[in-house]
C-alpha cells in the first residue's frame, strides 16, 4: 500500500489553532507512515469562499514547514469530476430530482420531531417532484440493516450510523447547483487515491454518508482518524465563523507545539526540523505502523 493523505482546508478564511490540529495531525501521519501528503483547497462553496484565503493558508502552511509534496488540488477545477460521477448515479436511478425548499423540509421535521420521529431527510420527492420544479438531487440510502454504516475510526474507535434514520436521502447537488460537499470530498479523495483521511473530529458524522458514496461508486474506502476540534473557552468549536484569531505566521513554533499538545504530543520545538522529527516519532509510537 502506497500511503497517501491530505489536508483539505475550506478557504473561508484564515487558519486558526483548530484547523492547524487536523493540519498537523494529518501531515505527522503521513511521515510516520513515509507517505505522500497532499493539500486540496475545498473552495467548491464558492458562497462561502473568501478571496485570498486559499493563497493564504498556502503561505502559512509553508511557513509552518508543512509543503504539500503535489501541487494542491481545488476543488473549482473539477467540476468535470463531480459531472461525470453524477452522471454514473443518476444512470443507476441511484439519484433523484428534489423539490422541497428548506422551509418544507424544516416543516416536516417539525412534525416528524413532534411525533418522536428522526431528523432525517423525509424522502418527500423520492417517487417524483409532484409538480413542483426541482432544486437539489438526493441520493437514495438503503433502508433497514443496510442502512447501518459502520467503520473503524483509527482514533474515536468503532462508529454506526443508520443512515435511514439519522440522515435520509442526501444533497450530492445543491438547490443552488452547487455540488455539495459529500460528493466533492468522495470523488476527490478518490482520484487522487487517497489511503487515509486524517481531520476534525466535527465531520465523524459525514463519513459513513461517504463511505455509502464510495460504495455507490465503486471507490476504495479510505482509513479514517478524526481528532478531537479545539473549543473556544466558551466551549464552542473554534471556527473561522465564531471570529478565531488567525494563526501568527511568523511564530510557528509556539502554534505548532500547542497544537501538539493537543494532539497529546508534548515535545521540545527548538526548530521546525527536531519539532518535526520529535512529533512524528511520537505519532508513529501511536499510529504508525
Ligand atoms: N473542507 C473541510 C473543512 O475545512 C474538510 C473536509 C475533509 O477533510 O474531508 O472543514
Amino acid at each position: 500500500m502506497t500511503y497517501r493523505g491530505r489536508f483539505a482546508p475550506s478557504p473561508t478564511g484564515p487558519l486558526h489553532a483548530g484547523s492547524l490540529v487536523s493540519a498537523l495531525a494529518s501531515f505527522l501521519d503521513a511521515r510516520a507512515h513515509r507517505g505522500g501528503w497532499i493539500v486540496r483547497i475545498e473552495d467548491v462553496d464558492t458562497p462561502r469562499t473568501v478571496a485570498g484565503a486559499a493563497d493564504e493558508i498556502l503561505a502559512t502552511l509553508a511557513h509552518f514547514g508543512m509543503h504539500s509534496d503535489e501541487p494542491p488540488v481545488w476543488q473549482s477545477e473539477r467540476g468535470d469530476a463531480y459531472q461525470a460521477a453524477f452522471e454514473r448515479l443518476q444512470a443507476t436511478g441511484l439519484i433523484y430530482p428534489c423539490g422541497c425548499t428548506r422551509r418544507e423540509i424544516a416543516d416536516s421535521l417539525v412534525h416528524a420531531h413532534a411525533r418522536h420521529a428522526t431528523l432525517a431527510y423525509p424522502g418527500t420527492c423520492r417517487n417524483g417532484l409532484n409538480g413542483k420544479p426541482a432544486r437539489a438531487w438526493r441520493l437514495r440510502v438503503p433502508e433497514g440493516d443496510a442502512a447501518r454504516i459502520t467503520f473503524v475510526d483509527r482514533w474515536q474507535g468503532t462508529q454506526t450510523q443508520d443512515l435511514a434514520t439519522e440522515v435520509g436521502d442526501f444533497a450530492l447537488k445543491r438547490a443552488d447547483g452547487l455540488w455539495a460537499y459529500q460528493l466533492a470530498v468522495v470523488v476527490d479523495d478518490a482520484d487522487a487515491g487517497i489511503t487515509h483521511v486524517v481531520r476534525g473530529a466535527d465531520l465523524l458524522d459525514s463519513t459513513a454518508r461517504q463511505v455509502y458514496l464510495q460504495q455507490c461508486l465503486g471507490a476504495p474506502t479510505p482509513a479514517y482518524l478524526h481528532v478531537p476540534v479545539v473549543n473556544s473557552e466558551a466551549g464552542e468549536k473554534l471556527s473561522k465563523q465564531t471570529g478565531a484569531a488567525p494563526l501568527d505566521r511568523h511564530a510557528p513554533l509556539d502554534a505548532l507545539a500547542q497544537a501538539a499538545r493537543h494532539l497529546g504530543i508534548d515535545v521540545p520545538a527548538d526548530s521546525l526540523d527536531t519539532f518535526y522529527s520529535a512529533a512524528t516519532a511520537e505519532w508513529a509510537k501511536r499510529f504508525g505502523r
